[in-house]
């Protein structure tokens, strides 16, 4: 069933291959009854889980609980990197042939649990067909022989980016199949593993913590693996001349960040400031998240930050640009930041949901501006409201967002869902005052941690917080055309188009 919350299973090697071994046993019996049925299986086509933004990400039939991405980069960003993927998943139905996400790259061979598979192309789905059918609830092996092309044609938004160094990743929102097979939907997050090689004189980093640098002759291999479950979106590989900066977080989180090990001296003083902005953003919403944060600055034109979970992606560009407010680019860095929980350990169930990701990372950069560089939220939030309207003409109600324009993957990150989208948290906060708001905040993070929520979730919390109906508020706030009445401010009102009309960027 697409988009259905159903508790992961925990994997231990030993439990996978116990699984294994059960259903190996299982499928030998199903692959009797199935039999008949694969005569009268329809032709290969590309699948989805339903997503209204999105209708041929992720898949049906299975879950993944794991990945394991081995990457062979050959020291040039003109040249394929040759890629392995191994997926653990459980199987959610009977399953003739599976559809994984895929969509560049060329595919030398797929295994089904140690056995070669078919696989054909369809859309950007590889459709993998096993020897035997897959039985319902049973853990299956797949494991996919491939390359991952940097390279992409002029139109190409997300996957690799290629920094004058070496690469990076931005895969939100539906480009991490670019990179690797997956189900590419944030509805099924899993553990990753990351072995990436790499000449001796690049240095790799990945999501998670690093689990070794092994030196082979001229090639080195880095290891790194998640302590939390990840969405697709949000894996990040970097391949550099990098730096890597050790320093210690609140109660001992340990922090590295990256960058091109030529400007370290000079990015200092902004790397220096990420402890701060973790206990501030402690202060406000619980714990940090995940077993280790950093700032990953990247030597490419990207055009946005993006919260790759544990290593925020930023354009260098960023801190050494002088135009650049230095107050603006620190309440950047906390947007970022906020990510980790509102987006990265709280993930989405659908794309609809992503104003959950935005509006709070906009709210917690907004705030932090208000606190600590004199940017008042009201001002702000009073701005936005004026502009309110014409963001939800052109974009949606912020959970409703219109969908991507076509040939333009990143579109949905329009401002209905950043400024428009914490207009609505300032709503809510005005309506059920700052104590119950904060309340709020805290126990989402902490209820929905290292898992997926919708919007609903939001909203039955909220009202269980603040002991209120809250369904016209939400109703209105949210899939409104038109943006209610900000309560305590019956004199704000919509204002007339003006030349700064809100946030051009994504972040
Ligand atoms: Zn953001």
């Amino acid at each position: 069933m697409p988009l259905t919350p159903r508790p992961r299973p925990r994997l231990s090697r030993l439990a996978v291959r116990r699984t294994l071994r059960r259903r190996r046993t299982a499928a030998l019996l199903a692959s009797a009854v199935s039999v008949c049925l694969v005569a009268a299986a329809a032709p290969a086509e590309p699948l989805g889980v339903g997503d209204r933004l999105y209708p041929y990400l992720g898949n049906p039939g299975y879950d993944v609980a794991s990945y394991d991405l081995s990457l062979t980069y050959p020291g040039s960003n003109d040249k394929p990197l040759q890629a392995v993927t191994t997926i653990d998943a459980w199987t959610t139905a009977d399953l003739e042939r599976l559809n994984l996400d895929f969509g560049y790259g060329t595919v030398r061979s797929v295994e089904v649990d140690g056995r070669p598979a078919g696989f054909t192309r369809a859309g950007e789905d590889l459709v993998v067909t096993p020897e035997h059918p897959l039985a319902e609830r049973s853990w299956t092996r797949i494991t996919v022989r491939h390359t991952s092309d940097p390279v992409y044609g002029d139109d190409q938004q997300g996957g690799w980016v290629r920094t004058s160094d070496g690469l990076a990743m931005a895969n939100q929102a539906d480009a991490a199949h670019l990179v690797f097979p997956c189900n590419d939907h944030p509805s099924d997050k899993a553990m990753f593993t990351f072995r990436i090689t790499a000449p001796n004189d690049y240095t790799a980093v990945a999501n998670g913590l690093r689990a070794g640098a092994d030196r082979v002759g001229r090639t080195t291999t880095w290891t790194y693996r998640t302590q939390h479950p990840m969405a697709t979106e949000l894996a990040q590989v970097s391949i550099g001349r990098s730096a890597v900066v050790h320093r210690e977080g609140p109660h001992g989180l340990p922090l590295r960040d990256v960058v091109p090990a030529s400007d370290r001296k000079a990015l200092e003083p902004w790397l220096a400031k990420t402890p701060d902005q973790i206990a501030w953003m402690e202060s406000k919403v619980g714990r940090y998240p995940f077993e280790t944060y950093g700032v990953l600055m990247a030597q490419a034109a990207t055009g946005f930050e993006l919260e790759t979970q544990t290593l925020s992606l930023f354009e260098k560009d960023l801190f050494t640009e002088p135009a650049y407010p230095k107050w603006y680019v620190e309440s950047v860095m906390v947007h970022e930041l906020s990510h980790q929980w509102f987006g990265d350990s709280v993930t989405p169930r659908s794309w609809s949901d992503v104003w959950l990701n935005e509006g709070h990372a906009t709210w917690y950069e907004a705030l932090y501006a208000d606190e600590t560089a004199h940017r008042p939220m009201e001002e702000r939030m009073k701005a936005a409201y004026g502009a309110s309207d014409r963001w939800r003409e052109a974009g949606g109600p912020p959970a409703l967002p219109k969908p991507p324009v076509p040939g333009q993957k990143i579109s949905i990150f329009r401002p209905n869902i950043y400024d428009g989208a914490a207009l609505v948290l300032y709503a809510l906060r005005q309506e059920i005052g700052a104590p119950a708001f904060e309340r709020l905040e805290r126990i989402w993070v902490q209820e929905h941690r290292d898992a997926t929520a919708t919007t609903s979730d939001f909203e039955r919390l909220a009202a269980a917080v603040s002991g209120r109906d809250l369904r016209g508020f939400f109703q209105a706030w949210l899939y409104g055309e038109k943006t209610p009445p900000m309560p305590g401010h019956p004199d704000w009102k919509p204002l007339p188009r003006t030349q700064d009309d809100g946030p051009r960027v994504r972040r």
